[in-house]
């Protein structure tokens, strides 16, 4: 029997659940079955993609390294790569800010919306800016840079949060290898091969419960949605988002996919169709890595050497799709709250948005919570945040998608535009 491409199977999935959450709606105790007995599963198919994660952070990224000719190429591979990350985010947080100034949403909500938001969510958010607060206070300007050196590997590698500390000690180490002369690395490389394969192998038999894990997921999520009439009430807003995002994933990255990575749209995405699914489905880049990893690897071609480089660093600090929510969530909120933002504070919502999309980690929700830094730095109270709390979801799932096409873009033009 023909096997059901990837893709196919996860949007199988996808429909199924939501099909199967509406239907449990409707009946009595169906919630409670969803809650109790469904959404484990998609809990533990999260569980299981983030299990893997480091470990194949860990065994691709010092092969793809070692495997460098020399150092040089690396740093060369680095400058590119930070410095495309740094475009599309700037580039990100434009396209949001110009859509939210055309359409104006915030002018579209009602007093009585309003107030309905704030109450309802008012504690839920008064409780995350204390968290922000807490993680934030004593923090220097430089602490992002210290954050990234682990004093400890193995302490690092026990938090999947702690990602970028892996990443520089799998660097050190690669780079390490390369200075050294074969024969004397020719063991541990052996390992490290051996290694790469068995965790690849992991990830095909994880995949293998996709289509379930993604039922799961989704048929939760349809369980747990607030009311519909909120996401009415929203609906601007969230158009706004919507229409950023598309502008973003498919007219800015389509730019640079087709003059810079050489390579035709309609191929493109359909490479990444499975991590662009996996990403909507669990709303997280971190645990939708490995299957990204794969997919351009084995589907644009793109060198292990910098796949394995360029997408890890991307899945953490590389968040296009939540760097323009923010853009538009704070002009929002403010224009809720009749508060017509100037040039200069407009500016500074591009800046303080770059820096808290590094920022967030790669999970649901991490971009609401450093929307908080955002709001502050334009004077706008955090608690505007009740206002959207309600549509997060969706809108999260949506812009993981543009932060997963965002990491597989820069890898396909840095592939492209460096020789081997
Ligand atoms: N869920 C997003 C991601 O993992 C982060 C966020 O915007 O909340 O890419």
């Amino acid at each position: 029997m023909k096997k059901i491409a990837l893709h196919w199977q996860i949007i199988i999935g996808i429909l199924a659940g939501l099909l199967f959450g509406f239907i449990c709606v409707q009946i009595p105790g169906g919630k409670t079955l969803v809650v109790d007995w469904i959404k484990p599963f998609g809990t533990i198919f999260i569980n299981l993609l983030k299990l893997i994660a480091v470990p194949l952070i860990i065994v691709s990224l010092i092969k793809g390294v070692s495997d460098l000719k020399d150092i040089s190429q690396l740093s060369k591979l680095g400058f590119k790569t930070i410095g495309l990350y740094l475009l599309t985010t700037v580039l990100a947080v434009s396209t949001g800010l110009i859509a939210v100034n055309v359409i104006e949403p915030g002018l579209l909500i009602s007093e009585e919306t309003r107030s309905e938001m704030t109450q309802t969510f008012g504690d839920d958010i008064s409780l995350k800016v204390e968290e922000v607060h807490l993680a934030n206070q004593e923090r220097g300007p430089l602490q992002p840079l210290i954050d990234i050196v682990p004093e400890n590997i193995f302490e690092s590698a026990s938090a999947n949060s702690n990602m970028l500390q892996v990443i520089f000690f799998c660097l050190i180490l690669g780079v390490a290898m390369v200075m050294l002369p074969f024969e004397k690395i020719k063991a541990f490389k052996g390992v490290l091969d051996a290694g790469n394969e068995i965790v690849l192998k992991i990830v095909d038999l994880i995949m293998l419960s996709a289509p379930f894990g993604v039922f799961a997921l989704l048929a939760a999520l349809v369980v747990e949605a607030p009311s519909a009439d909120i996401f009415k009430a929203l609906g601007a807003y969230g158009l706004t988002v919507v229409i950023g995002l598309v502008v973003m994933t498919f007219g800015v990255y389509g730019v640079f996919i087709r003059f810079f990575g050489k390579t035709k749209l309609r191929e493109f995405y359909k490479a990444i169709s499975p991590a662009q699914l996996l990403g909507f489905s669990t709303s997280s880049s971190a645990a939708t890595l490995p299957v990204t990893l794969e997919c351009v690897e084995d589907n644009l071609n793109v060198r292990k050497e910098v796949s394995s480089f360029v997408i890890p660093i991307g899945a953490t600090v590389n968040m296009d799709g939540t760097s323009l929510y923010q853009g538009v969530a704070a002009v929002f909120i403010a224009q809720v709250m009749g508060n017509d933002l100037s040039l200069a504070q407009q500016l500074t919502v591009i800046l303080t948005a770059i820096l808290a999309s590094i920022g967030t980690a790669a999970v649901p929700g991490a971009g609401i919570l450093m929307l908080v830094i955002v709001l502050e730095s334009i004077g706008v109270s955090p608690a505007g945040i009740a206002l959207i709390f309600a549509v997060d979801r969706p809108l999260d799932m949506l812009r993981t998608i543009t932060n997963i096409t965002g990491d597989c873009m820069v890898a396909l033009v840095v592939d492209r535009t460096t020789s081997e």
